[in-house]
């Protein structure tokens, strides 16, 4: 059976599973009967889409929403999935189309609108092309008590009965009495393995922290945990092996782990993490995909990870075990440049580099909270939550400040100077300070010079990263990464919107200086 992990990638362009998509996978590949309740925008259709590609022969889709399944064929032929669907929405040519990639026997995944099952032709058809998965999408659909009920939902069991193939039903409405009307209908009262937990890890703890001096501070956080089993993210194969070695001069057990590394050596690092109490493995992201160890008590991140579903997947191998966990995440200007030229100079089309650069936004407005990061996260999700009590914001607010005016100073040395610098001159530019570069420039005489000299160089750093962060500018790879503002920051430009900038960062910033790793 082919791995989960490069079709995940290759075919969806996606570098982690969201949350429950990896069991649900698992299941559905497996040939389980499956409910699963996940919340809208969720993630539902990777969890039988790609199932269809690990299974051999077709995968039916059953689906009520006929633009939706027209969508979902479409994105699937443009990633290169032979998809097809039969809806009344069709063209004749598309219907012959799918019926001849049907003959053939070369369709993975067969949409149909229920009222299909209706026709008497649907079951012979179906009983021939060699069905090896139904799936159910809006399950609910099947509930006579529900506002979406349809009739011909009713045939989804009988149909399943007689190809003798596994089920995986599919919904965002989770209340107890349509659940068990699903299990009645779809699966005859069998039991089906049922995901419906929630997103939420109410065990792990969760913390980001500005990169100020950021190999102390993985050292600091590890000493506070020394013995207890825990996994450093590293976002490069060097680092991982430099900060490995820093881990073990200040006496903790620790080894490094990348995708360079022999499968040998890396079967060693993995046995022994799986055996050991205490070691810390400091790795990239190679290391991770089927670690099933449950008693992970930390993760780390020396560096930003490439998106909120990374995030949550990463420190999702926490504390498996129930017991407490906690995590760190560092993060600075350096990391956010570095993950928006990955995407920039990546070879995805635009419209999965635009769903990048979303999804990065995602983790950075997260990494910039002002309040429950929990609450932040879980909503990315799809799941409402209040605040959590158990995270570093919960813990101690932040305090927060107008930060307008140093914003639209910012924003105007950017304009001013075509959109062609870097922070780190334009930082010169506000606290007045004359470089060469400055001088050549003539920026000495432009109106902006020296008004921000009232903050530090440190301070205006961490107002640039929470204006990276808000996604207010954006270094643009095209031109050797200088600061260019995005839709975002035009209303505060225009004095239209003020926006509230957290202290505690910036403070942090005035008294240690910047260090570099
Ligand atoms: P649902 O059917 O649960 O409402 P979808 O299957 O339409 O949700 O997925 C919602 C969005 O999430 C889609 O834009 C999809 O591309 C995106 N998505 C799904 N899985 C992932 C993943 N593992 N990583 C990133 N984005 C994902």
């Amino acid at each position: 059976m082919p791995d989960a992990a490069p079709l995940l990638r290759e075919v969806f362009g996606f570098d982690a599973f969201r949350p429950g998509q990896e069991e649900i996978v698992g299941a559905v590949t497996a040939g389980e009967n499956v409910l699963a309740i996940m919340p809208t925008g969720g993630g539902k259709s990777l969890c039988f889409q790609l199932p269809a590609l690990m299974r051999g022969g077709v995968t039916v889709v059953i689906s009520p929403l006929i633009a939706l399944m027209r969508d979902q064929v479409r994105a699937l032929q443009e990633a290169g999935v032979a998809a097809g669907a039969l809806t009344s929405g069709n063209t004749a040519e598309e219907t012959d189309a799918v019926w001849e990639a049907l003959e053939r026997g070369d369709l993975k995944l067969l949409y149909m609108a229920p009222e299909r099952l209706a026709a008497g032709s649907a079951l012979g058809m179906l009983r021939r092309i060699g069905v090896s998965l139904i799936a159910v999408d809006e399950a609910h659909c099947v509930s006579q008590w529900g506002h979406d009920f349809r009739p011909d939902y009713l045939r989804i069991g009988e149909l399943r009965r007689d190809l003798g193939v596994p089920l995986a039903a599919f919904t965002a409405t989770a209340d107890a009495e349509t659940q068990d009307e699903i299990v009645v209908k779809l699966f005859d009262g069998a039991e089906p393995r049922r995901f419906l937990r929630g997103f939420d890890r109410p065990n792990i703890h969760l913390a980001f922290a500005a990169k100020d001096s950021p190999r102390r501070q993985i050292l600091d956080f590890a000493g506070a945990r020394k013995g207890r089993s825990g996994i450093v993210y590293c976002g490069t194969r060097n680092k991982t092996e430099v900060l490995a070695q820093a881990l073990r001069e200040d006496g903790h057990s620790a080894c490094h782990y990348h995708g360079g590394m022999e499968a040998e050596d890396r079967r060693v690092v993995e046995a022994r993490f799986a055996r050991e109490d205490g070691l810390i493995v400091v790795a990239t992201v190679a290391f991770g995909m089927g670690i099933d160890k449950p008693d992970i008590r930390w993760v780390a991140h020396a560096d930003l990870p490439k998106s909120i579903e990374a995030y949550y997947q990463e420190i999702g191998r926490a504390g498996r075990d129930g017991a407490p966990a906690e995590t760190l995440t560092l993060f600075g200007p350096d990391d956010i440049r570095l993950r928006r030229s990955q995407i920039d100079e990546g070879l995805a089309p635009p419209d999965r580099r635009a769903a990048d650069h979303a999804r990065l936004n995602a983790l950075l407005g997260l990494a910039e909270a002002l309040d429950c990061r929990r609450k932040s996260l879980l909503g990315y999700f799809g799941e409402e939550a209040g605040n959590c009590g158990h995270c570093d914001l919960c813990d101690t607010p932040p305090e927060t400040f107008d930060g307008t005016t140093p914003v639209r100073m910012a924003l105007s040395a950017i304009l001013r100077t075509g959109e062609w610098f870097g922070a780190g001159h334009l930082i010169d530019i506000l606290t007045g300070t004359e470089t060469d570069k400055i001088r050549a420039r003539q920026h000495d005489r432009l109106p902006t010079f020296a008004v921000g000299r009232d903050r530090t160089r440190p301070q205006w750093q961490a107002i640039f990263r929470q204006m990276m962060g808000r996604d207010l500018v954006r270094p643009d790879p095209e031109r050797h990464g200088a600061l260019r503002m995005t839709e975002a920051a035009k209303p505060i430009l225009r004095g239209e919107a003020g926006i509230e900038l957290r202290r505690d960062t910036i403070r942090k910033a005035t008294r240690r200086p910047a260090v570099k790793a």
